[in-house]
């Protein structure tokens, strides 16, 4: 089963994936965790992205569509893939269909975690607080809010149409959020 966690950063997206990677065995593919390695390896990618997190923005497509097409063999290999923080733009989502339907697979769910803007913000501020993050400070998150709102909430409109679309409360508790994630892929085929 292949499936993308959507939602604006903060929404809760990692911490869901991490327990379905415990849970199912399935495997995580944060592009968002791949460009902070690249970063921090010092490689020559990691160096032209670093200042494009850095500012909020989004990195190009092409990064990011190679960065995941390289991983899709191993999460094959383990039953299926959750996808967080990937697709950000409708060429991003495009891309992964076509990519999957090359391996005679497909997205079989997309689970939308609906947090307003107040709950981010002080989510954020918390996770900066905690972590230290530096595109979670307050200035840098607002450009990654408007990143999210121009460019990824397009695509909502795009697995709705494929009828692939699932709406959960993400303001409720983790394990509520929890809950509601196990039910709707219940019925997953
Ligand atoms: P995240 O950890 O998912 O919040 O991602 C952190 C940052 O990495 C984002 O603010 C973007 O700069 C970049 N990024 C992660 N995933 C993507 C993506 N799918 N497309 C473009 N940029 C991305």
């Amino acid at each position: 089963m292949n499936l993308i966690l959507f939602g604006p950063p903060a929404a809760g997206k990692g911490t869901q994936a991490k327990r379905l990677v415990d849970q199912r065995g399935m495997v995580q593919l944060s592009t968002g965790d791949m460009l902070r390695a690249a970063i921090a390896s010092g490689s020559e990618m990691g160096q032209t992205v670093k200042g494009v997190l850095d500012r909020g923005d989004l990195v190009t497509d092409e990064i990011v569509i190679a960065l995941i097409e390289d991983r899709l063999p191993e999460a094959e290999a383990a039953g299926g893939a959750i996808f967080d923080g990937f697709p950000r733009t409708v060429p991003q989502a495009r891309a992964l269909d076509a990519m999957l339907a090359k391996r005679g697979q497909k997205i079989d769910s997309v689970l939308r975690l609906k947090v307003d803007e107040p709950a981010l913000i002080e989510r954020i501020s918390k996770r900066f607080a905690e972590q230290g993050r530096p595109d979670d400070n307050p200035e840098v998150f607002v450009t990654r809010l408007a990143a999210y709102n121009a460019q990824t909430a397009p695509l909502l409109p795009y697995y709705r149409e494929q009828g692939k679309l699932t709406e959960l409360d993400g303001m409720a508790s983790v394990e509520t959020v929890a809950a509601s994630i196990d039910a709707a892929l219940s019925v997953v085929a």
